[in-house]
């Protein structure tokens, strides 16, 4: 697993199954934000951090694993996640069997995050880092919050503004929905100096703004009811893919 150091006390590890990424904060890793995805990575996080507190980001199932690393610290999770959670849980845990499946590995059961500790949205909480404000970025699914650690000035965003995806808006969201997700998160950027993507390597703030511009374009088209071209990546096969399932969200098809 690899590591990139973001501020004195703030880490981001990235994973080799789809660059999923986690954020590891303070002293010996008192916080830690959404997870790894391989065993060997969870493993790795175990040596790099004893953290008090998990955080994740929404429910889809390659943000919720920190706890295999970590089973007893505390999990924290917006009300949406919880409740997202409460509905599917049995679902989501299947999809991570089923990938674990297809990868060769022996099953993992899901960490129960149906008992976190619920984090409103918009709020400001404290944490062992510091205040972190919280801010609700549904889209990508209903559920998602994204994290700003007001300290380091460094913004968690979630499944968004992702350098290597294009936007997956999620069946059961609306591109209004994650249009404004988009605004929020433009306004928390105006305090951040580097963004953290669920996705990919973090990127600064100028990059940011333009993955963001570009995010804007292609969903304010789609929901126009246009066929837009893909904001990037428009040769790679998987983002083609998911632009697809875009285009069906977006008509309802
Ligand atoms: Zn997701």
């Amino acid at each position: 697993m690899h590591l990139r150091q973001l501020a004195p006390e703030v880490w981001v590890g990235i994973s080799a199954a789809w660059q999923t990424t986690h954020t590891i904060c303070g002293r010996g890793g008192a916080l830690v934000i959404d997870g790894p995805i391989l065993p060997g990575e969870v493993a790795a996080l175990a040596m790099h951090a004893r953290p008090d507190v998990l955080i994740a980001t929404h429910a889809d199932w390659d943000h919720l694993l920190a706890p295999l690393a970590f089973p007893n610290a505390d999990r924290r999770a917006g009300r949406a996640t919880i409740a997202r959670l409460g509905d599917e849980h049995d679902q989501i845990a299947e999809e991570l069997a089923a990938w674990d499946r297809a990868h060769g590995g022996r099953p993992r059961g899901l960490p129960d995050w149906r008992l976190a500790t619920q984090l409103d949205a918009p709020a400001v909480c404290g944490s062992p880092v510091g205040p972190l404000q919280i801010f609700p970025t549904s889209g990508h699914t209903h559920d998602g919050i994204a994290v700003l650690l007001s300290g380091p000035e460094i913004l968690v965003a979630g499944d968004y503004l992702s350098p290597c995806e294009i936007p997956s808006v999620g069946p059961g969201a609306a591109c209004a929905d994650y249009l404004a997700s988009l605004g929020r998160l433009e306004h928390m950027m105006h305090q951040a100096r580097c963004v953290v993507p669920g996705h990919g390597w973090p990127i600064d703030a100028v990059r940011a703004r333009t993955v963001l511009a570009e995010d804007r374009r292609y969903l304010e088209a789609l929901a126009d009811g246009a066929a837009p071209p893909l904001p990037r990546h428009a040769a790679a096969a998987p983002q083609q893919a998911q632009h697809r399932a875009n285009l069906i969200v977006a008509t309802g098809a």
